[in-house]
């Protein structure tokens, strides 16, 4: 299955709703900025975020709005989830996919349309969701490191954790960088174990040619208002698999196949149709996001380049990527400056770069608690999670903005002295 190819702008550009450029300090004259940790005037005068909403066109949003008033079908299986799950099942050219209310109730209900249950291996470092979709239902999450290089699960990592309540492993594709899916497959078959992918990141991205939505037994997304397509808030589960599909239609609507008969435990995990309109909104601007997406990753390369102990977590140019996260990592050998001191700095500035996934879910509580041991295994992960900083991009952010804001780390590396007085003084 050919996969869709995103122009450097698509061409014609579908119209979106963009958020002004943030106003940033006014002209000083010449005279050096100063940094606001060192008592400068912020270089925004609005923070900048991480994740902030893409919207995609507000005129055909409304008008989907409209018409869903007048009809007066505001959720249960209406017309546009049931639109919005085409779209999403023949972007991908996967043969099911349900939309749900959330990504985490779609993880919850994959889980148990799998039957996971027992033990069940994943990464710490993800999103707290992730493990606990799966403490919610009594299986213990055991943590697996992940590759300090690809930032996925490390499949030998995996395979030694594997004991005999093991079940299911679930591989999470951070960043939109996908996992070893062939080494994974190869485990779970040898070992009998259901795989699962979270791929909230994951949406429009491909692995090996492949769009993701294809590995596994199923693959989940979010579509949370902080992910580059968002429905306000929402989830897919997309599987090929006909009887797992069928089950979790049920299991989504609280498990009735009638007016009045039950056939499994259910829940109500169901999308409302504004949602889904929105859904189907931000996916007719996909194009336009990814494109600005990758615009603002390669507008941080540039600009970032050159600093020593400074990486920008790469995207495969051979790849369909959705470039949705500017994620560095800060080597506090090398820079002059750690992770969360250059945080301190950004966030006085008013760019409130995030330390995804800081600490990492096993230090987190009920886990830390649960499994305080759990670190032992997690080198990377514990490595990683105090390196990694995430930077504004989407719609919201444009080259401009980008540039001044690698201004503040260079300025924050060149004046490390003076910003470490400042930050001891609190
Ligand atoms: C966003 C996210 C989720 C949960 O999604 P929600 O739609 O907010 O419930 C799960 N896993 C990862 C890795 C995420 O980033």
């Amino acid at each position: 299955m050919a996969i869709p190819q995103i122009k450097e702008f698509p061409d014609p550009m579908p119209e979106l709703d963009l958020v002004e450029a943030i106003p940033a300090e006014p002209d000083l004259g010449g005279a050096p900025r100063q940094l606001a940790i060192l008592g400068g005037l912020p270089a925004f005068r609005e923070p900048l975020h991480v994740g902030r909403p893409n919207i995609g066109n507000r005129a055909d949003l409304q008008q989907r709005i409209d018409q869903m008033l007048d009809t007066r079908w505001l959720s249960n299986d209406g017309p546009y989830v049931r639109e919005f799950e085409k779209r999403i099942s023949d972007y991908i050219g996967v043969k099911h996919c349900l939309v749900t209310c959330n990504g985490t109730t779609a993880l919850m209900l994959a889980m148990r349309g799998l039957d996971l249950q027992g033990e069940v291996i994943l990464p710490s470092f993800t999103f707290v969701a992730t493990a606990h979709a799966l403490q919610w239902q009594q299986t213990k999450p055991v943590f697996c490191d992940v590759d300090p290089e690809t930032h996925t699960l490390n499949p030998e990592s995996v395979e030694r954790l594997i004991s005999p309540r093991t079940t299911g492993i679930i591989g999470v594709h951070l960043w939109g960088r996908t996992c070893d899916t062939a080494a994974l497959e190869d485990i779970a078959r040898r070992h009998k174990l259901r795989l699962l992918f979270d791929a909230s990141h994951a949406f429009g991205c491909s692995h090996k040619g492949t769009l993701v939505g294809h590995f596994g037994d199923a693959e989940v997304f979010s579509f949370h208002a902080t992910k580059f397509l968002n429905s306000f808030e929402g989830g897919a589960v997309v599987t090929d698999n006909d009887e797992l599909a069928q089950k979790l239609r049920l299991m989504r609507n609280f498990g009735f196949t009638g007016y009045d008969t039950v056939q499994y435990l259910g829940m109500n995990a169901k999308m409302t149709e504004v949602c889904a309109a929105m859904g189907i909104t931000s996916l007719e601007s996909i194009d336009s996001f990814i494109a600005m997406n990758r615009r603002n990753h390669a507008a941080y390369a540039t600009q970032l380049a050159g600093i020593p102990g400074l990486t920008l977590i790469p995207y495969d140019p051979s790849e369909r990527g959705n470039y949705q996260y500017v994620v560095m990592e800060v080597d506090p050998t090398v820079c002059p400056l750690t992770r969360d001191e250059l945080l301190r700095v950004l966030h006085a500035d008013n760019v409130l770069a995030r330390r995804y996934f800081f600490p990492g879910c096993h230090r987190m509580e009920p886990y830390r608690t649960l499994y305080p041991e759990a670190g032992a295994n997690l080198p990377n992960t514990e490595r990683l999670s105090d390196r990694i900083l995430a930077l504004p991009t989407g719609t919201a952010v444009g080259p401009r903005e980008i540039e001044r804001v690698a201004g503040v780390i260079r300025q924050a590396f060149a004046e490390a002295t003076e910003v470490r007085q400042a930050l001891a003084r609190g």
